[in-house]
């Protein structure tokens, strides 16, 4: 191996995955090769000690597209087993309510948007109704939800496009959304998925964005390029619940912060498990 190189050598089995994974039976999907302590299951006690104390990551970082179709594959199928009621976790009747619901969601919490958007619904049940409102009167309503000048002004003009352009309803395309005030390609992906159940994409928040790398299938910087790296590792019927999982598991055993590696149910095949 030339000095200086950062490929790391592998054994054959694992030179050419491609190769590999057509001749594989669909039940043996082509995972990365463990690097250390091969068929010895990492324990909770083994996730608890320190990085210097850790004898090698449970498993590789997957490489190749194979491998990462493989590890989505996994981490998909045992997150539908560990959530199956995972859902959108903002409270909606219909896709102008989920809408609202979702411009508020910016820097807030779920729970946070779920406590003021009653009142909201209850003033302004359509996108006629928020049209014609008063932004003051709107930004009393979303105060505690943070940058509440800017997210009441967002709602009154995207009621308003939504009134001249839509006639009041909510359009199903990301091209016909992005357009809305305070509305990004992560809320339009929110509305498709989950008002209409139209998966023309993959909502990347700031969960999505951490999973997807701690699992190594991206290491793009931004949400549109770990968005694309994403898309062609998982069935498209399956974006809008991926999103869901990837949000459940971030926020219940993958935190930023101390992630629950020991009881994680894609532990051994999560290449930063105890790393963090
Ligand atoms: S909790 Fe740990 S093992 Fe599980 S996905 Fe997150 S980093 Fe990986």
């Amino acid at each position: 191996m030339p000095k200086g190189s950062n490929a790391p050598r592998q054994p054959l089995s694992v030179k050419k995955p491609a190769k590999a994974a057509r001749q594989a039976p669909a039940a043996a999907p082509v995972l990365p090769e463990r690097s250390a302590g091969k068929g010895k299951r990492k324990t909770s006690k083994t996730f608890g000690l320190k990085p210097s104390q850790r004898a090698a990551p449970v498993a590789k970082s997957p490489k190749t597209k194979a491998e990462k179709q493989a590890v989505a594959g996994v981490v998909l199928e045992r997150l539908k087993a560990e959530y199956p009621d995972a859902h959108c976790e903002l409270d909606h009747r219909n896709a102008f309510e989920l809408l609202c619901a979702t411009i508020l969601s910016a820097q807030c919490t779920d729970a946070r948007v779920n406590m003021v958007t009653p009142a909201l619904f209850e003033a302004y049940p359509t996108a006629h109704a928020l049209s014609v409102a008063k932004v003051e009167a709107v930004e009393e309503i979303v105060r505690t939800t943070g940058f509440f000048r800017a997210k009441a002004k967002s709602l009154v003009g995207m009621a308003n496009m939504l009134v001249d352009r839509f006639g009041g309803d909510v359009p199903r395309t990301i091209a016909e959304l992005v357009p809305l005030p305070g509305v990004g390609r992560k809320t339009a992906n929110v509305i498709l998925g989950n008002a209409f159940d139209i998966n023309e994409g993959i909502v990347v928040d700031t969960h999505v964005q951490r999973l997807a790398r701690r699992f190594g299938l991206t290491r793009e910087p931004d949400p549109i390029g770990i968005e694309r790296e994403l898309m062609p590792l998982f069935p498209q019927q399956d974006w809008a619940l991926l999103s869901h999982l990837l949000i459940w598991h971030g926020r219940r055993a993958c935190f930023a912060r101390k992630p629950a590696c020991g009881s994680c149910v894609v532990a051994d095949v999560c290449p930063s498990a105890g790393m963090e």
